[in-house]
This record gives C-alpha cells, structure tokens and sequence, in this order.
C-alpha cells in the first residue's frame, strides 16, 4: 500500500464533498443551466451562489467578488493577462517572484512576448520575498504584483500584509496565488488589502477541475476577460457554470473554514516527526524557511544521491521531487535553485506534503523507508 504524502500536488475529495457533488449530478432538480431564467434554472442557480458565498466566506470577500475558473492556472492567467492588459494603457510593468508556480511564470512570458515588460524577483536562501525588494522593483508603470501566499515546493509562507500594504500605497494592485495557502493559512482579503486572489478546489478537499478568482469590487473593471463566449460570470469568465463542481468547490471551502485551525494543529507535529526522523541521518538539508512555512509541506534535500534513484527508493511512499507539474522534466528545481541549493541537492530534494488522512503510523513508515533508502543508495555508491 502506497502512503500518500503528495497533497501539495492532489488532496482526495473529502466525502461530503462528493456526497454534494453526488447529488448535484443525479437530483433532478439541480440539472438544468445555471444561467437559465426558468424555475429550473433558478434552483440550480441558488446553489451556485450558496457555493459562492462559501467560496468567499473562506478568505473573508463578498460573493459577488468570486467568478468561477477551472483551477487556480486559469485564474493566475485571467489575474495577470486580464489586469496587465486592461491597464496598459496606465503602464506596462509587472512584478513577481522567480519563485511563482509554472503558470504565473508562463503568463508572464506570454505578457512579455505582447511588450509588457516583467521583474522577476529572487528570494533569499530561505524562500522569502522581502517586501523591500518588492518595494525596490516598483517602477511607476508598475500596475501589477503577483506573489503566492504559500509556495507549493517549500511551503514557505510570504508576508502578504506587507506586501499589500505597500501596493496599496502605490496604487499597484496585488494578485495573490493562495492554492497552497487556502485551508491552511488564515486568509482575509481586506486585512491583506489583496485586489486579486487565486484558489484551487483539488488543493484543499475538493474536486479537480474547479478554482475560483476574487477580483475586488473596485477591481472588477479594471480586468478584461482572457476567454470570449457568452455573458456568464459577469463577462469575465463566459461558458455554462459547472454546476457539481462548484457545488464541491463550496463545501470544500465550508469544511475549510471550520478545519483549518485543528488540521493545521494535528499536522504540524507530524511533520515535525517526520524531519525529526528524516535529519537522524547525515546530509539531510530543510528546503525553506524553518518556521515561516505553511503545515503540510516539508522539502528536503540529501546530499551524494541522485534525486531518481531516490524517489526509486522511496516508491513506497507516493512523494515528489518538485512541483508536480515539473515532474517530467529532469531540470534541477529552479526554486530550489534561488535558495542558493547547487544543482547536485536542487536535484536530490523530496518533497513530503502532508494531509487529513495522514497518520502517525504513516510517518513513521515514511521515515524507515526513507532511512533504510539513504542508507542503501549510500552503501551502494559511497560519496567521493
Ligand atoms: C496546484 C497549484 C496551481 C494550479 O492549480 P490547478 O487548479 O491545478 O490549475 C497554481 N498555483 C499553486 C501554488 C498550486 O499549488
């Protein structure tokens, strides 16, 4: 049996969450276009603004503030393509951190190939974006800031507060990608003074498929939509509203709102197990900042051993070597890499993301597995 340590990546659908999404694909009443103007419609359509407001209720925003994506890439590409591109005309400068997931990243590239130009800023070796590198890199064409809340390679957690406060002082606004943070971090839009924030429902107990962007009230005009159809979403994402999985997407949220702090509480002792177990072994680094990280994710690097064979060693445990999303690549991560990690540890390094169903029994395995892999890999071809 496999033991799941790859929530970053994927957390399963929490039973309630199917059990809605359940109902809402059989339930005859619930099938009809959310957008339709008959009775039928307006059920459906109360469900989809019951899940609204729970969506929202999750990072302290109105309902009116959350439109509908098909995850947090399509919501990191509607924040920054749709802001830069209705504000170019004020400017045409963005910021944000070489440390960002793929899909800011590549929105960013695809910015730059339209002529806007992009500062990509490094972090220090433990992860952390200092605001005043942020504040460093504002041009007065900057329109836009995009920084997530918790990496999803390290964990670590960015002081977003800050980094709002002074956005806002600038009149620059601020996207946040908070797939990581979201179920972990508390999360309250107006105290962070965040105009834009990015969720995913696979990242906290809810179906895949299905994320959600806030744009701020005083946002909402000053982004144009990325995809062309009907009206839906108020215009800025048009196509027929997924009924069950945004239905998914609220519980989740709601069972989000009312865990957090317990889950949170239970993982943080098992991953400190787990490093505890894990560093009895020489030439076992942490990857991030040792206390400004989020509770589930521990990264760690392991010097003399070949990221491959290790993860090999390990196939007992369903674990990565970096983002999911990067792991066909063999590219040492470049996350990693701006802590300072050479090539040899960016490419030895585990990421272990812990979970709901995780247990202790499951991290104590997880540790033997992987003490009992170093030390075989070790014996089989000793560090020159
Ligand atoms: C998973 C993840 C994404 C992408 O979310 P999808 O819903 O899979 O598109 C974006 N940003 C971060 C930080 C993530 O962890």
């Amino acid at each position: 049996m496999t033991i799941y340590l790859d929530h970053a990546a994927a957390t399963p659908v929490d039973r309630a969450v199917a059990a809605a999404m359940c109902e809402a694909l059989t339930d005859p009443q619930l099938q009809a276009n959310p957008a339709a103007t008959h009775a039928a419609g307006e059920a459906a359509r109360g469900r989809v603004e019951q899940a609204r407001a729970e969506v929202a209720a999750l990072i302290g925003a109105a309902a009116g503030e959350i439109v509908w994506t098909s995850g947090a890439t399509e919501s990191n590409n509607l924040a920054l393509i749709g802001a830069a591109r209705l504000r170019a005309g004020r400017g045409r400068h963005l910021v944000t951190a070489a440390s960002e997931h793929a899909s800011v990243l590549a929105a960013c590239d695809e910015l730059e190939r339209q002529g806007f130009a992009v500062t990509r800023l490094p972090t220090d070796p433990m992860g952390i974006v200092e605001p005043a590198v942020v504040a460093a890199a504002l041009r007065p064409d900057t329109t836009l800031v995009s920084l997530m809340q918790v990496n999803n390679e390290t964990g670590v957690v960015q002081d977003i507060a800050a980094i709002g406060t002074l956005c806002r002082e600038r009149g620059v606004l601020l996207h946040v990608d908070a797939a990581q943070a979201a179920g972990r971090e508390a999360i309250d839009v107006r105290a962070l003074q965040v105009d834009l924030l990015s969720l995913s429902a696979h990242k906290m107990y809810g179906p895949k498929g299905i994320g959600a962007l806030f744009i701020s009230r005083e946002t909402v005009r000053r982004v144009e939509p990325v995809l062309v159809g009907g009206g839906q979403e108020r215009g800025l994402r048009p196509g027929t509203v997924a009924t069950h999985q945004v239905i998914g997407m609220g519980v989740a949220a709601r069972l989000a709102a009312g865990r957090r702090v317990e889950d949170c509480a239970r993982l943080v002792p098992l991953r400190e197990a787990l490093w505890a177990g894990v560093s009895r072994l020489p030439g076992v680094f942490l990857n991030g900042h040792p206390q400004r990280r989020a509770c589930h994710i521990l990264n760690v690097s392991v010097a003399g051993i070949e990221g491959e064979s290790l993860l090999h060693a390990l196939r007992e445990l369903a674990v990565s070597s970096g983002a999911a999303c990067a792991a066909e690549s063999a590219e040492p991560s470049a996350v990693l890499r701006l802590l300072g990690r050479s090539p040899e540890l960016a490419q030895g390094a585990i990421r272990f993301s812990l979970g709901r169903v995780t247990t202790a029994v499951e991290v104590a395995r997880a540790v033997e597995v992987f003490v009992t892999g170093v030390e075989r890999l070790r014996r089989l071809a000793p560090p020159a």
